[in-house]
């Protein structure tokens, strides 16, 4: 099995030696993404390779890749998304010197000569890799959760007395004035 990567890293100095590092990374390690998941199972695999370009800025490109289980917001069950990313940013020591750089370029903000969380470094792309509404692959495995709540819910002795669209009626009593 590969190694773990490194917990922290100092990407500028890896920058400057144009450094490769590759390992793994569980997925439970990546607490704001995990946020967004079904579970913290599985890990990610990740390539990174530190470097300057033509421009002589530091970058970090490479790529990671994994599987992570996503809740669908249709059936509530789980089910398997494979991302892999490619990773490509400029490394820069702060918010200012990002700000110079052009539009169409990543900058990930590293404090001068001070470590950094690996996790850190990919998770932006792992949780904008994810869908904005997580939904089955395959809609014949997927039925919807929500409308069996509603119709139990409408079918209960107190769905007289509960009125959610109630407010609609407003624009009715408007019309009359
Ligand atoms: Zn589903």
């Amino acid at each position: 099995m590969s190694e773990r990567l490194p917990v922290h890293v100092d990407p500028l100095i890896l920058a400057d030696r144009g450094r490769a590092l590759s390992g793994t990374v569980p997925v439970s390690a990546c607490k704001r993404l995990v946020h967004w998941l079904d579970s913290g199972e599985g890990e990610f695999a990740a390539e990174l390779q530190f470097g300057r370009d033509e421009n002589q800025r530091r970058v970090l490109t490479g790529r990671v890749r994994g599987r992570v289980m996503l809740t669908c917001q249709r059936c509530l069950g789980a089910y398997a998304l494979d991302l892999d990313l490619p990773i490509g940013v400029v490394l820069v020591d702060s918010e200012a010197e990002a700000e110079t750089l052009p539009e169409e370029v990543d900058a990930l903000v590293v404090g001068n000569g001070a470590t950094m969380h690996t996790v850190d470094m990919i998770e932006d792309d792992l949780i904008l890799a994810l869908p904005l509404i997580a939904k089955c692959p395959d809609a014949s495995d997927c039925a919807p959760a929500v409308e069996v709540f509603d119709s139990e819910r409408m079918s209960g002795q107190d769905a007289g007395t509960q009125r959610p669209f109630a407010d609609l009626d407003d624009p009715g009593d408007a019309d009359n004035s």
